[in-house]
């Protein structure tokens, strides 16, 4: 099979695939996107059932088409997927889905670079690796995976009906992790949760979405966690309409919290002490946005209607006061523990020097250390709202920018080159 040749190469098509074509496109750049699945088989077949998206369907898109929804409604997962589907035809974005991209490695003595897929090789002068930020789901060994409790990623949850009876241990309490524990007590089932540090802000405050209030704070745009906040998830929940994540209500529904998993032995789980702190600390992030959010509207002068009623926040439940620090499974009849504790990156695909000892790609907003090399959809790549369906977008610009600059200074003759081919 000849090897076929494309300036720049787009791995994925995903959101972030997607976005990069449409900036490469209106950059008059040759691309072509290889998708080893479909179109955003992420939120396919990768996410549970009832997943709807985190935002409302007028802000988690990209700027160049609405969603055909209610633009104040959560869109379905499936709707999330169709409309990278439909967006890609709009655009007419080169996708061919069905390839997977085994490797890619530099070409020797000229530029570019080469990559093995499952259809071919294709020799590229750039690559965008867009393969996403949620790529392998990560379990800490805490539990034996022969001990005798079903262990699942969040990844792999899809409904309750999938789990053997009995009550549920959800590990994390993320957006993830929060929203599954909230579908299985809802479900009937006994739910423990096991809750770290957090962030929760709320849904919405004053009239206003909380991704609008990002937007004008300014909070989207943070370039980098604050020291210290690494290992902070933040909760929010577009599901059942929408609603602030509130873990006291969680419990007071019947939910029994826990603080973060730490080890276990002979069927006993033990947790960390320290679950008051992780509650205190997502009231207090909770509170600082209603603070942000009310020193903004009287700087501006907004007429946004007051919502004291949004301050109030219900004592401890008991199983924050007296925390249960270790849990017998077989005793509390858990039968099955669900890990939402979150994702790695998979570059092994990769073959440049485009990474650091750590395995982490060395980029700046994306452009790597390796001339040619780009990433797209990075937690935290440029901004807060990189991974997001909106912040990928502006992300992909910067580089499908950075690729045409590029070809300009490649296609520059200077008097020398005039010279020397007269
Ligand atoms: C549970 C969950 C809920 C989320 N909800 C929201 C939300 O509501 N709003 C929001 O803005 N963001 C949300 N996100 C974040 C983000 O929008 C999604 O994770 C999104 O799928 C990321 O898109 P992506 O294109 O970067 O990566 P992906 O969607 O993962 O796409 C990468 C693509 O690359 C393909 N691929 C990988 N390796 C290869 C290879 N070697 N060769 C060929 N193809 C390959 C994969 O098949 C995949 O289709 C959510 C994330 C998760 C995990």
């Amino acid at each position: 099979m000849p090897t076929q040749t494309i300036d720049t190469l787009v791995v994925g098509a995903g959101q972030a695939g997607v976005a990069a074509s449409e900036h490469l496109t209106n950059n008059g750049v040759p691309h072509l996107v290889l998708e080893r699945d479909r179109i955003a088989e992420r939120w396919r077949t990768g996410r549970w059932d009832s997943l709807v998206a985190n935002g409302p369907a007028w802000h988690d898109r990209f700027p160049n088409m609405e969603f055909q929804s209610d633009p104040e409604g959560f869109p379905a997962k499936e709707q999330v997927a169709d409309y990278f589907v439909d967006y890609a035809k709009m655009i007419d974005a080169p996708i061919r889905c069905g390839v997977d991209v085994r490797s890619v490695e530099r070409l020797t003595g000229r530029a570019g670079f080469r990559v093995n897929t499952s259809d071919g090789m294709i020799e590229a002068r750039n690559v965008i690796a867009a393969t996403g930020a949620f790529q392998t789901p990560v379990i800490p060994p805490v539990v034996p995976r022969d001990a005798p409790v079903m262990q699942i990623h969040s990844f792999d949850y899809r409904n309750p009906d999938q789990l053997p009876e009995g009550a549920v241990l959800v590990v994390g309490a993320g957006s993830s992790g929060s929203q599954i524990a909230d579908e299985l007590m809802r479900s009937g089932r006994k739910v423990y949760l096991s809750v770290g540090p957090h962030g929760r802000p709320p849904r919405a405050y004053r009239g206003r979405d909380f991704v609008w209030w990002l937007g004008v704070l300014g909070l989207w745009d943070i370039a980098a966690l604050q020291p210290g906040t690494e290992h902070v998830t933040i909760s929010v929940s577009g599901a059942y309409g929408g609603r602030t994540v509130d873990f006291r209500r969680l419990a007071a529904e019947g939910m029994t919290l826990v603080g973060k998993t730490e080890t276990y032995q002979d069927g006993v789980l033990s947790f960390a002490p320290g679950l008051g702190d992780s509650i205190a600390h997502g009231d207090a992030d909770y509170l600082s946005m209603l603070d942000m959010a009310d020193a903004y509207v009287e700087r501006n002068g907004l007429d946004l209607p007051k919502e004291p009623e949004a301050r109030r926040i219900a004592p401890d439940p008991d199983c924050v006061t007296h925390p249960v620090l270790s849990l017998d499974l077989a005793q509390a009849g858990v039968t099955s523990i669900i890990w939402a504790t979150g994702f790695s990156q998979d570059f092994s695909w990769l073959k440049v020097d485009a990474f650091d000892e750590a395995g982490k790609p060395k980029h700046q907003r994306g452009v790597s250390s390796e001339p040619g090399i780009y990433f797209l959809g990075l937690p935290w790549q440029s901004r807060r709202g990189s991974t997001f369906i909106w912040g990928v977008w502006h992300d992909a610009k910067h580089l499908a920018d950075h690729i045409a600059t590029q070809r300009t200074y490649l296609e520059y003759r200077g008097p020398n080159d005039k010279k020397a081919q007269a």
